[in-house]
This record gives structure tokens, C-alpha cells and sequence, in this order.
């Protein structure tokens, strides 16, 4: 058992934590043997933990703060506070303990110092990240009991994060039962009343029976707030049968707490005080704090005063008080509040540390970024420059050898010739557009453009094809956009002639219409042509990608490449949907003005 060899020491020390959760009496034999096992191996983080074990003991199981503080004190020279994990766990836990025996201000040292180190944890395992939320749990408890608003709902909002985060529902009922207060100081009875419900149903979920009868007895207490008097009988009815009958007399204290509350709330003040004596006996007798007390005693001389029993009222009101005055030194709270405060700043300059480190980062990304650009730029720019040249020698060339060779070359050869030169042509197509692609970022002149008179040159543009085909063109007025006019012209042009391209329809119909979402417009060119597969909706955008063979149509898949770009730039986004004509709408938005 305690102390077989065959455990490993670490294992040990589970079992001990373990047993220590469970309060069973009998670990202190169990820490005993681990502790002359982990000296003589000369173990000293077990040692410490060990330690540790003992400080816990004496909290949990002996309720002695004396010898708690000291076996803590001397755990502490074990610990290598320069690792985080073990400082953390080792100033978590002394929280913890100062806690317990409600030495508030240095609990809250030793958190915010756990705090610190905690969050040093690159990858925090599942129980420090528990840790860590029952740390920012109990500061928020800690600071609820001075009854300052030293700190706002901040710290809990992190704890429930963490614990929803790990799916801890015993961490998550702690932090409903804290939230539930809240909203009841705040007279927010409803949204109190929905909390405490979900929390009554995690509890049920998991078999956790006190916590389900405390759940209900709140219940209860909420519903008669609400004037409820049925269903908040009901539900103490529910958890005075769970919470009798076990024997854990503080749960019994809360009920009978509650239950005076709820008395009070409907009216029934003398019952209510009878209920109230019977928490006060039961508080004092268990958890004997200041602040359970304090709040007794208010509600009791308000009972009183209620009743018409005046002297009572009065002389509770006078507990009151003292009680808060013996146990709540303004000092020790203003300078825990100061304590908070600077705990704050640091850290936030940390943060803004932290923040400038990466805005660094992110400039020099920026600058490495801009310069590749830049390179990129150049590359395109003189590569297709220099391509042009040699292409135009193999088409030239092509043609003089046409020419000189004229009947000389039989059928088969004329398409030889023909190749090359439809060849050169594509190449030199494609170079351009290239070259109009790397331009897109260099009309970084934005001004304020008329879409109406974009559409105009447009359709100048493509006058030929228009009377050609005989196209029908539909279009709305437009609306007026900060951006660059080139490329709006580049963008429509691109859209039109492929409306007008790929279409089929004896009479070609396109329409140009828009509408306003939020603080975008959003563009739609409509064809009745022969429509895009699904599954290449998204493709299309790529550059040189193409559906089709270039004998049915001509281009070089470069269109889209560039529409997409140039409405990215502007900070919109263009994607294609088939529309009821089974032709294709492009559909593109741009920030309005
Ligand atoms: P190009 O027209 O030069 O081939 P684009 O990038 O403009 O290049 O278009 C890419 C491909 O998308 C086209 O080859 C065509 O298959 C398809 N496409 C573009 N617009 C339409 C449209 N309005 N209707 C049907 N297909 C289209």
C-alpha cells in the first residue's frame, strides 16, 4: 500500500492527491512513508510535493492554518520556481490554502503570482488549465467577499472559458453559483433563475447530488423572488430530501439559508427568522466566516424590522456591522485593490510589449513581402519584354517564309506554317496578359469613379462584336465608387465580351445590374449563355484556366485572373452562380463609398 516499493514514487503521490481530494483521514500514514521513501532516493520534487501534501492536510482534513503555512513554507525551497509548472503549482496551491483559512490578501499574492507563472506555460495541460480557471474563480470570489467592485466579471468570464473549454462541469457549477449571485445583487431575477436551472440540470447529469440539492434549494429561493410560492416549495422539497440525507452539515446551512431568504421574500418573516436562527447555529458551528455571518445578520434585521420587531432589528443591524468592521479592515482591502491594480498595469504592459514585439515582426514580413514583390515585378515585366521580341522573330519568319515559298508548299505545310504562327500569336496574347496582371497593383491611383460612364467606354470598346452579334445589353444605373478607373474598365470589359463570348443565343442579352449589402455594392453581369459546369465555378479563376478548346473559342484564361485580382484589391470578392436563362451570373462586390 503507502509505502510498496513497487509503485512508483510518482504514482504515489497521485494516490495521495487523490486520497487527500477524497478527505480520508489515513493519508498522513500514506504521506509519511512516500516522504522517507523520496528522501532516501534523494527526490527532491517529490520531496516537495510531498510537502505540500502535508500543508494540504492540514488544511483540508485537520483545519489548522498554523501547520498548514508551515509545511507549505517548508515545501518551498524544494520547488524550482525558474519552472513554470512547478511554480505555478506550488503558488496555486498556497492560495489555495491562505484561502481556505480566509487570509485574503496573501491568497491573493500567491494566485497572482501563480498567475504569472502559469500563463509563462507554453502548452498547458489539461489540469493546469483547470488550475489556472479555479485560480481566476477564486479571485473573483475572493474579491466578491470585500464587497468592492475591485474587480468586474472579467475573472469568472475566464474561469467558465477555461473550465467549458475542458468540459469540467464541476468547475462550470461553481462558476453558474457565482454568476447566479451576481445577477441576484443586480435584482436580475429572471436570467438568475435561467442559470440556476442549467446548472441544477448539470449537476443531475452528473450524479452530483449536493450540488443537485443545492442547485434546487437556490431554485426554490429564486422562485419565491419571483412570488412563485408552488414551484419554490417544490423545489426545496426536492432538496431538503437530498440534502438530509446526507450528513454534511455547511450544505444543511445553505439550505436552511436559502430557504429563510425565500421565507422572507414571500412575507413570511416569522418563519423566515426561525429559519434563519437554524442557519446562523449551523454556520457557526461549521464555516463560521465573516462574511456568512455578516450577511445573516443583515438579513435577519431585516426579518425583524418586517415583523414590527424593531429592538431585534436594531441589535442584528448592530452585528452587522461589527462583524464587517472586525473582520473587514478597510486597509487590508485597499491595498489588496492596490495589489490588483498594479497586477493589471504589468500586465498590460506586458501585453503592449508583447504587441509591439509583433508589429515589428509583421513590418519586417511586410518589407521582406514588398521587396519580393517588387522582384516578381521586375521579373514579369522584363521577362515578357524580353519574350516578345523572339516571338515576334518566329512569327515574322514564319510569314516571309510563307511568302518566298508561296505555291511551293503543298496543303499539309501551309497548316504547318499556320501553327507556328497561331503559336506565336497565343504566346504574344499570353505575354500581354501577364503583363496586365503585374499591372494591376501599379493603378494604385483611387479616385472617385462613375460606373455609368465606365460602362460607356465599354460598350465603345466592344462596339464591333456588339453590332456583330447583335447583343442586347440591359443595364442599370450605376452607382459612383472610389476606386481606379483603368481597372474598373479593365474589370467590366473582362465580363462583357465573355458574357457576349461564350453565348450562343441568336441574340445575345446581357444585363448589368447592382444592389446595396451593408457597406458593399454588389455587381451582377448577367448572360443567357452557355453556362459554366459546377464543378468549375472556382477554377475559372485561375490563371490560364480554360473550358474550352481555342478552335470553338479564343483567349487565353487570363480574363478572370485579372478580374479577380483587381476586385480583390479593392477589398471585394467575385465569384459565378448559373441564373434562370441556364447562362451564368458574375457576381462581384466593391466597398461603397
Ligand atoms: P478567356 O476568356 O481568355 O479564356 P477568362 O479568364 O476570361 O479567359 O475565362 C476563363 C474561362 O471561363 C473561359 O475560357 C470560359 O470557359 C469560362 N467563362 C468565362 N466567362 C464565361 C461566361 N460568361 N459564360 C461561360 N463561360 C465563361
Amino acid at each position: 500500500m503507502g509505502g510498496d516499493p513497487h509503485i512508483s514514487l510518482q504514482d504515489e503521490v497521485n494516490r495521495i492527491r487523490e486520497m487527500l481530494r477524497q478527505r480520508e483521514p489515513d493519508v498522513r500514514e500514506a504521506i509519511d512513508m512516500a516522504l522517507t521513501r523520496a528522501e532516501t532516493a534523494q527526490d527532491r520534487d517529490r520531496i516537495g510535493d510531498l510537502l505540500v501534501s502535508y500543508s494540504n492536510y492540514y488544511s483540508l482534513i485537520k483545519r489548522d492554518p498554523d501547520r498548514c503555512i508551515e509545511y507549505a513554507e517548508r515545501a518551498r525551497p524544494y520547488f524550482d520556481m525558474s519552472i513554470p509548472r512547478r511554480a505555478s503549482y506550488y503558488y496555486g496551491n498556497l492560495g489555495i490554502n491562505y484561502h481556505f483559512f480566509f487570509r485574503l490578501p496573501e491568497a491573493q499574492a500567491a494566485y497572482l503570482t501563480a498567475i504569472q507563472h502559469m500563463e509563462r506555460i507554453e502548452s498547458q495541460t489539461e489540469t493546469e488549465s483547470n488550475m489556472l480557471a479555479t485560480i481566476y474563480y477564486n479571485l473573483y470570489i475572493l474579491f466578491s467577499f470585500t464587497d468592492l467592485a475591485i474587480l468586474d466579471r472579467r475573472y469568472l468570464d475566464k474561469a467558465l472559458e477555461l473550465y467549458k473549454k475542458n468540459d469540467h462541469t464541476p468547475g462550470i457549477i461553481f462558476c453558474y453559483g457565482a454568476i447566479i449571485n451576481d445577477l441576484e445583487k443586480q435584482d436580475k431575477i429572471e436570467e438568475a433563475l435561467q442559470y440556476s436551472l442549467e446548472r441544477l440540470r448539470l449537476a443531475e447529469e452528473t450524479d452530483n447530488e449536493l450540488q443537485t440539492g443545492l442547485s434546487a434549494s437556490l431554485t426554490g429561493m429564486l422562485y419565491a423572488k419571483q412570488k412563485n410560492r408552488e414551484l419554490s416549495q417544490a423545489y426545496f422539497a426536492r432538496a431538503h430530501d437530498i440534502i438530509f440525507s446526507k450528513n454534511v452539515p455547511t450544505f444543511q446551512a445553505s439550505y436552511y439559508d436559502e430557504r429563510a431568504r425565500a421565507l422572507l421574500a414571500l412575507g413570511d418573516c416569522e418563519e423566515a427568522i426561525v429559519f434563519f436562527h437554524k442557519a446562523l447555529q449551523q454556520f457557526k458551528t461549521t464555516v463560521p466566516t465573516a462574511l456568512n455571518l455578516s450577511k445573516i445578520y443583515k438579513l435577519m434585521s431585516e426579518a425583524y424590522e418586517r415583523c414590527g420587531k424593531l429592538k431585534e432589528a436594531l441589535e442584528y443591524q448592530r452585528k452587522h456591522s461589527q462583524t464587517l468592521l472586525d473582520n473587514f479592515k478597510m486597509d487590508k482591502v485597499l491595498y489588496m485593490g492596490a495589489v490588483q491594480k498594479d497586477f493589471e498595469r504589468e500586465r498590460q504592459e506586458r501585453e503592449t510589449e508583447m504587441l509591439r514585439q509583433k508589429n515589428e515582426e509583421i513590418q519586417l514580413y511586410v518589407t521582406q513581402l514588398e521587396q519580393s514583390n517588387d522582384e516578381l515585378k521586375q521579373f514579369a515585366h522584363a521577362a515578357s519584354h524580353d519574350l516578345r521580341e523572339p516571338v515576334r522573330m518566329i512569327v515574322s519568319y514564319a510569314e516571309l517564309l510563307e511568302m518566298s515559298l508561296k505555291d511551293k508548299v503543298n496543303p499539309e505545310q501551309k497548316e504547318f506554317l499556320s501553327y507556328l504562327k497561331e503559336g506565336g500569336k497565343r504566346i504574344n496574347e499570353m505575354i500581354a496578359g501577364i503583363l496586365a496582371f503585374s499591372k494591376v497593383h501599379s493603378h494604385d491611383e483611387l479616385t472617385e469613379v462613375d460606373l455609368n460612364q465606365t460602362l460607356q467606354r465599354v460598350k465603345e470598346n466592344l462596339r464591333m462584336v456588339i453590332a456583330a452579334r447583335h447583343v442586347e445589353i440591359d443595364c442599370a444605373r450605376l452607382p459612383v465608387v472610389r476606386s481606379n478607373s483603368v481597372l474598373m474598365i479593365q474589370l467590366f470589359q473582362n465580363l462583357l465580351s465573355n458574357a457576349i463570348k461564350y453565348n450562343q443565343s441568336k441574340t445575345p442579352r446581357v444585363a448589368v445590374t447592382y444592389t446595396r449589402e451593408g457597406g458593399f455594392y454588389k455587381f451582377c453581369i448577367s448572360d443567357n449563355g452557355i453556362g459554366i459546369d459546377d464543378k468549375y465555378r472556382d477554377s475559372i479563376f485561375d490563371m490560364f484556366s480554360r473550358l474550352h478548346n481555342r478552335e470553338h473559342y479564343s483567349g487565353s484564361g487570363i480574363g478572370l485572373a485579372i478580374c479577380r485580382k483587381i476586385v480583390e484589391r479593392m477589398g471585394g470578392s467575385i465569384w459565378n452562380a448559373s441564373n434562370a436563362e441556364n447562362g451564368t451570373d458574375f457576381c462581384f462586390t466593391l466597398p461603397a463609398r
